[in-house]
C-alpha cells in the first residue's frame, strides 16, 4: 500500500521507535516520585522538553506536555477565557482545524469572530490588519492562525500575523501541527501559544505540547495534580516525550531534502493537471508544504463512487479533506473558505507524504489515479490517453 495520509497520522519514525522502546525500559517510574528511578524519569522528561524547546526557539519552562493538539487547543481557549477581559472576543481564521474552532466556540460562545481567508487558501492579512486597527468590540483575547493548513498544505502568514498582533498587545495562538517536523521549527517559539502534535511527524499518537508565554500564570484545563508546574495535571508520558523529541530532532535533520521533495510533488501535480481534464490543484498559486497536495479530480461516471475508495482499492491510502471531516456530508469549511463549490468539495483528494516517501511512490500514485480516471471517469468528460 502506498501511504499518502501523513497529515492524518504518520507512521512511527525509526528514531522515535528506538527512543520510545529505550525509554520504556530505562524509565519505568513516575517522574514525580522522589526515589532515584523517579528522578531519572524526570531528568529524561526534562531533557526531552529542553530539546523540543531549543528546536522551537522557546524557553523550556514555556512548554507543557499534552496528549496532542486537540487537548492543547482546548487548554489554550479555556485559559484565555479565564484570564481575558470580560466580554472580549476570540478571533480565529476561517481555515482553522475543528479542534481550534470548537474549543474557541466552547469557551467564547458568541464572542467568536471568524477571520476571512483569501481564495488561494491563506488568511486575508489585510482584513486582520484592518480589524486590529478598528476592533468592533475591542481588541480580542487572542487571534488564532495555524502555521500550515492540514487540508491543502497552504502555508499561512503566521509570522506577519504575529507581528500585527504583537504591535497591539494581542497574543497569537499558532496551531503548528502540520508545520512541525516538515519545515524548520525555529521561530515558532516567538508565538505566544503554539500547539503541536507528535503523530503527524513520526512520534507516537497521544503526545503533544502547548507552548505558553514563559513565566505567565496558566489556568489549567486538566486539574488534579501539580504536574507540569500546575498547568496540566496527570502523570506524564515520559517515553512519549522522549520519542517526541527524538522524532522532531530527526525530522529537523531532513530539511536539506525539502527542495527535491517539492520537485517530486510538482511533477506529480503537473502530470495530473495535464492528463485529467478539468483537474486543478488547490492553492496551486501559493506556497504549500512539500508533502501535501489537495486536488480536484474530474467526476467519476458513477457519482456514488468516491475517488478515495477507488484509490484505496488501487493500493493508495489517501484522504478527502480533513480526516476529522471524512464520513460527514458537510462540505469542508476550508474548501468553502477557498471558494470551492459544495458539489465539488466532496471529490477533493488529499495526498500527504512523509520523509520515507520516494519519488517513485509519487509516480506510482499518479499512475493509479490516471488508471482510475481511464476506467471509471465520467463519459462526458473528454478522456485523454
Ligand atoms: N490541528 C491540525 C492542523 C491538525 O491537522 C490536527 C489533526 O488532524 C489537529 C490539530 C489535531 O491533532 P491531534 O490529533 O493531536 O489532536
Amino acid at each position: 500500500m502506498l501511504y499518502f495520509d501523513h497529515n492524518a497520522t504518520a507512521p512511527l519514525s525509526p528514531a522515535a521507535r528506538i527512543a520510545w522502546l529505550e525509554a520504556q525500559e530505562r524509565y519505568p517510574a513516575n517522574p514525580s516520585s522522589l526515589h532515584r528511578p523517579g528522578q531519572r524519569a524526570e531528568v529524561a522528561l526534562e531533557s526531552a522538553r529542553d530539546s523540543v524547546a531549543s528546536i522551537l526557539g522557546a524557553s523550556p519552562s514555556s512548554l507543557v506536555w499534552t496528549s496532542g493538539a486537540t487537548e492543547s487547543a482546548a487548554a489554550v481557549f479555556a485559559h484565555l477565557a479565564g484570564v481575558s477581559r470580560p466580554g472580549s472576543e476570540a478571533w480565529i481564521s476561517a481555515l482553522e482545524h475543528p479542534c481550534v474552532q470548537e474549543a474557541a466556540r466552547r469557551f467564547f460562545g458568541e464572542r467568536l469572530r471568524i477571520l476571512p481567508a483569501a481564495t488561494h487558501g491563506t488568511l486575508d492579512l489585510a482584513a486582520l490588519r484592518e480589524l486590529l486597527q478598528h476592533p468592533p468590540a475591542g481588541l480580542p483575547a487572542a487571534v488564532a492562525l495555524m502555521a500550515a493548513n492540514n487540508e491543502t498544505g497552504v502555508l499561512q502568514p503566521w509570522q506577519e500575523a504575529r507581528e500585527l498582533c504583537a504591535a497591539v498587545g494581542v497574543p497569537l495562538v499558532c496551531d503548528a501541527t502540520q508545520w512541525l517536523g516538515r519545515l524548520p521549527a525555529k521561530g515558532l517559539g516567538v508565538c505566544d501559544y503554539v500547539l503541536g502534535s507528535g503523530h503527524k511527524f513520526g512520534a507516537p499518537v497521544g503526545m503533544g505540547f502547548l507552548k505558553t508565554p514563559a513565566g505567565g500564570g496558566f489556568h489549567p484545563l486538566v486539574v488534579g495534580g501539580p504536574q507540569e508546574e500546575g498547568r496540566r495535571a496527570g502523570t506524564q508520558n515520559v517515553a512519549g516525550a522522549v520519542a517526541f523529541a527524538a522524532a522532531l530532532a530527526e525530522a529537523e535533520g531532513m530539511h536539506g531534502q525539502i527542495s527535491g521533495r517539492l520537485g517530486w510533488r510538482r511533477s506529480f501535480e503537473e502530470r495530473l493537471v495535464l492528463e485529467l481534464p478539468g483537474a486543478s490543484v488547490l492553492g496551486a498559486e501559493t506556497e504549500r508544504l512539500w508533502n501535501t497536495v489537495a486536488f480536484l479530480p474530474p467526476p467519476l461516471a458513477d457519482c456514488r463512487q468516491r475517488w478515495v475508495v477507488r484509490l484505496d482499492a488501487g493500493g493508495v491510502a489517501a484522504s478527502s479533506g480533513s480526516a476529522c471531516a471524512s464520513g460527514k456530508e458537510k462540505p469542508s469549511h476550508v474548501l468553502a473558505a477557498m471558494g470551492v463549490a459544495a458539489a465539488d468539495s466532496d471529490r477533493v483528494l488529499r495526498l500527504s507524504s512523509g520523509w520515507g516517501t520516494t519519488e517513485s511512490d509519487w509516480e506510482r500514485a499518479g499512475a493509479v489515479i490516471r488508471g482510475i480516471y481511464q476506467r471509471f471517469g465520467a463519459p462526458n468528460a473528454p478522456k485523454r490517453a
